[in-house]
């Protein structure tokens, strides 16, 4: 998985979050006791939990699972649909498998996306089953290397995080104050800095192998194997290229979670629920 990303990357100039790499990340151990609020809060009604420290997965005795969908944009990925190298970004059959089986999701949305795609934007907002999360301005990496991408400077991170919250707040009436790393790539300093923005980093434990996967079989089993209560699950909106077999895998990942007792959730109900089990 690692080269087909590697060529991809290089091909399309894209990106892609989930090539298995959360091994080669440092996870900080506790809390980020540095980060201070100094952002201004995101509004949303009512306020989801946001935790003060980064997230992999909720409680693994909730029985609850989160499906997540990374709306990933990046300068050459605009072009390329101004050149008509790709005819969209946006994987329309991902949201109607979702509304067809009311099964809830979280969008992680990139500003560019957004700008990008601002009727849809509108319309998935106002979708009860679905909320919307920031996945950064322009999906440029936190921390180096990253897979190709480009790497913002130390001292733009948490602005770029807040110019991707001031786009969201603009188009979602109440978007969650969860952030993904563009690439899953992060350190403390990046954990920080997205904490200062006031956000709080959520990644994965699974992951589903869509991005640039095409066997979409293979991408149901992979999550059915290894989803189990608590579990975060990262996919993509994209579609073709970067995610060609997401619609295909997705009624089989639902069904078979579900057939297991899982019940599908939005990463903040998640995270409310390991909020409520805490001492
Ligand atoms: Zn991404």
């Amino acid at each position: 998985m690692r080269l087909r990303h590697l060529i991809a990357v290089l091909l399309l100039s894209a990106s892609a979050c989930s090539a298995g790499h959360e091994h080669t990340v440092a996870r900080p151990r506790g809390r980020a006791t540095a980060a201070r609020h100094t952002g201004p809060a995101v509004p949303a009604t009512p306020a989801p939990p946001s935790p003060r420290h980064m997230v992999f997965h909720g409680a693994r005795d909730s029985g609850m699972v989160a499906l997540t969908f990374d709306a990933d944009m990046t300068p050459g990925m605009w072009r390329s649909l101004d050149a008509g190298r790709i005819k969209s970004s946006y994987d329309r059959r991902i949201i109607g498998t979702l509304d067809a089986t009311h099964t809830p999701a979280t969008i992680f949305a990139t500003g560019m996306w957004i700008r990008r795609y601002p009727a849809v934007t509108k319309t998935l907002a106002a979708d009860p089953l679905l909320e919307f999360a920031n996945h950064s301005y322009e999906h440029s990496a936190f921390t180096a290397p990253c897979y190709g991408l480009p790497v913002l400077p130390a001292h733009d991170r948490t602005e770029d995080v807040r110019h991707a919250a001031r786009i969201l707040r603009d188009h979602v009436p109440a978007p969650t104050p969860y952030f993904r790393f563009p690439g899953g790539c992060h350190d403390q300093g990046a954990v920080r800095a997205v904490l200062a923005a006031g956000v709080t980093p959520v990644q994965w434990d699974v992951i589903s192998g869509d991005a640039f996967g095409h066997d979409p079989h293979a991408i149901t089993r992979t999550v059915l194997k290894e989803a189990k209560g608590g579990s975060i699950v990262v996919m993509h909106l994209n579609g073709a290229p970067t995610a060609p077999e997401t619609h295909a895998a997705l009624p089989g990942i639902i069904t078979g979670l579900r057939a297991r007792g899982l019940r599908l959730v939005k990463v903040s109900e998640l995270l409310a629920a390991q909020s409520a089990s805490r001492p």
